[in-house]
C-alpha cells in the first residue's frame, strides 16, 4: 500500500469563553506502515462531544487537558485497512479514542472490535456508545422506576434523547427541555415524551410547573445552572438528581453562582449523585444487550445530526455547543 497522508486537527490555541474556528489547526501527517502488533485504521465517523470543551482548558480534571500542537483525541469508529495483529482482520470495525484524524496506526490497546453488521455504524458513537451508556447508567444510579415523574434537560441531545426514552420505557412520566420549537415538537411527537418546553421561551420553573403540574421525582441534569435551580424547586421530598453534566456553564469564563435554592437539598431530603461514564465501561455488555434490544425492536429511536468531511469537524463541534444538533452530533469522513 502506498504511504497515506492523514488530515488531522490540533488545538492551535486555548479558547477563553466560547471557542471559535481559530482555536483549531488542520495539519497533514504521513501515516507509517503498521509494524508487527499494529493495525492501520481509516476513520469512518468521529465524535464531537461537550466534554472536549473542558479538555481545551489548561486545568486538571478527570481527563488530562489537550496539549497545544498535538492531534486532538475523541471517540471514533473506523475500519481496519491492514492488520498485523492476529486477532484483527482487514474489514473489522473498531472503536478507538483516536478521533479528529482520517487514519491512524495503533496497537490493540484502546481498540474495541464492534459488530460490523450494525447500521448505521455511527450508532456506536450515540445510542450504542458513550452518550447512550451515560443515559442508561444515569437512570440506573437513581433507580428510575414506573411511578416516577422525570425531568430531562438537554432532552433533544445525544444523552437526553436516550435518557427520556429509556425512562418512558420504564413506565415513568417524562418532561424534557430543549432550545427550539422544532426540538420540543420532536420530543413529544417522535420520542414519546409526555411534555416538553423550550427553555428559551421564558422562565424554566414556570414552564416546568406548567408541563408537570404535580412536580417531579427525578431530575436528569445535562445543563446545570438555571435548569438545576428550577428542578430543585419542582422536586418532591426525597427526590433524586442525577448530575450528568452542566453544559450551560462550559463556556463561561467566570462560573456563575450556584443555584440560589440549594438549601432545598436539606429541607426536601434530596439526593444528588454525580457520575463519569468511563467508570462504568465494565457495564458495556449489559448496556448493549438491553439498549441494543430496545433499539432493534423499534422501541427506542435514534437521533443524529451528521456533518460530512473532516474539514468540518471544528464547525460541527461549535454548532453542537450552540445547539444546532438534534440527537448525537456526528462527523462522517469521506
Ligand atoms: P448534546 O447532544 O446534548 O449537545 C449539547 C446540547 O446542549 C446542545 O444541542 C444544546 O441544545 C444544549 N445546550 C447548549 N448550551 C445550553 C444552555 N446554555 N442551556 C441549555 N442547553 C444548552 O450533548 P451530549 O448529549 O453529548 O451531552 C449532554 C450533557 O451530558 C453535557 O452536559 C455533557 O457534558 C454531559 N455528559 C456527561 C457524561 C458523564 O460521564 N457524566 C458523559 C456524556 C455527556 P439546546 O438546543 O437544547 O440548547
Amino acid at each position: 500500500m502506498t504511504e497515506l497522508t492523514s488530515r488531522e486537527f490540533q488545538l492551535a490555541s486555548r479558547p477563553s469563553g466560547w471557542p471559535s474556528l481559530e482555536n483549531f489547526r488542520l495539519v497533514e501527517s504521513k501515516v507509517p506502515h503498521p509494524a508487527d502488533g499494529q493495525v492501520l485504521v481509516r476513520n469512518l465517523f468521529i465524535s464531537v462531544d461537550p466534554y472536549m470543551r473542558g479538555r481545551m482548558k489548561d486545568a486538571k480534571s478527570y481527563v488530562p487537558p489537550f496539549q497545544l500542537g498535538n492531534t486532538l483525541e475523541g471517540s471514533a469508529i473506523g475500519e481496519v485497512l491492514e492488520s498485523r495483529i492476529p486477532t484483527f482482520q482487514q474489514g473489522d470495525i473498531v472503536n478507538s479514542f483516536l478521533g479528529w484524524r482520517e487514519y491512524f496506526v495503533s496497537d490493540e490497546r484502546g481498540l474495541r472490535k464492534l459488530d460490523k453488521t450494525v447500521r448505521p455504524l455511527s450508532a456506536y458513537l450515540g445510542i450504542l456508545g458513550m452518550p447512550g451508556l451515560s443515559a442508561w447508567v444515569g437512570l440506573n444510579l437513581v433507580n428510575v422506576r414506573g411511578e416516577d415523574a422525570v425531568f430531562v434537560s438537554g432532552a433533544a441531545g445525544a444523552v437526553g434523547s436516550v435518557a427520556g426514552q429509556l425512562a418512558k420505557l420504564r413506565g415513568t412520566k417524562v418532561v424534557g427541555s430543549a432550545g427550539s420549537p422544532e426540538k420540543v415538537k420532536m420530543l413529544i411527537e417522535e420520542l414519546g415524551f409526555d411534555a416538553a418546553f423550550n427553555y428559551k421561551d421564558g422562565g424554566i420553573y414556570p414552564q416546568l410547573k406548567k408541563s408537570m403540574p404535580g412536580g417531579i421525582d427525578v431530575y436528569f441534569d445535562n445543563v446545570g445552572g438555571d435548569h438545576l435551580e428550577a428542578a430543585l424547586s419542582a422536586l418532591h421530598t426525597n427526590g433524586r438528581i442525577i448530575a450528568c453534566g452542566s453544559i450551560s456553564m462550559y463556556n463561561e469564563e467566570v462560573p456563575p453562582p450556584g443555584p440560589r435554592n440549594l438549601s432545598l437539598i436539606t429541607t426536601k431530603r434530596l439526593t444528588m449523585k454525580g457520575f463519569i461514564v468511563t467508570d462504568w465501561f465494565n457495564q458495556i455488555p449489559e448496556f448493549l444487550k438491553e439498549v441494543g434490544a430496545f433499539w432493534s425492536q423499534g422501541k427506542l429511536k435514534m437521533k443524529e445530526t451528521v456533518v460530512e468531511g473532516i474539514e468540518n469537524a471544528p464547525q460541527a463541534f461549535l454548532d453542537m455547543l450552540h445547539g444546532s444538533n438534534v440527537g448525537k452530533m456526528i462527523v462522517k469522513l469521506g
